[in-house]
């Protein structure tokens, strides 16, 4: 596969847009939240989706500074998209073992999103998802 400009691999920081919108996710009074956004600056990318789309697997570097956090069912958060081009879709988070496991973000039509969007194409939910 060509290595593009941009490409995330395993262990790199969060790309910038990903990275705001896993901020915005957890910018919420919701159980076991504080303790997910203290997992943030040590979420590290742990790998891509095979479909082409921008999800992202992650990893917390150094759990020992961020502690799993206690929260209820997964995916813990949910919004929705509306990118620059008119395209729909959500975002989701997934924890596993109380770490950041997973941002997801998927497309209503055909084509993946290939890129995060910039925040403020993304309408977080303020109902906890059903899980
Ligand atoms: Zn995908």
């Amino acid at each position: 596969m060509p290595h593009e400009p941009g490409d995330t691999e395993p262990g790199d920081a969060l790309p910038s847009h990903a990275l705001a919108v896993l901020t915005a996710l957890l910018a919420q009074d919701r159980p076991g939240f504080a303790a997910l956004r203290a997992q943030v600056p040590y979420a590290r990318v742990a790998g891509g989706c095979g479909c082409g789309c921008a999800s992202l697997s992650l990893a917390v570097v150094d759990p020992a500074n961020a502690p799993a956090a206690e929260v209820v069912g997964s995916p813990v958060a949910e919004g929705d998209v509306l990118a620059p081009d008119g395209r729909c879709g959500g975002v989701l988070l997934f924890v596993a073992g109380g770490m950041l496991s997973y941002l997801e973000i998927h497309s209503y039509e055909e084509e993946p999103f290939a890129a995060w969007p910039p925040v403020e194409h993304v309408t977080v939910s303020r109902a906890a998802p059903a899980a």
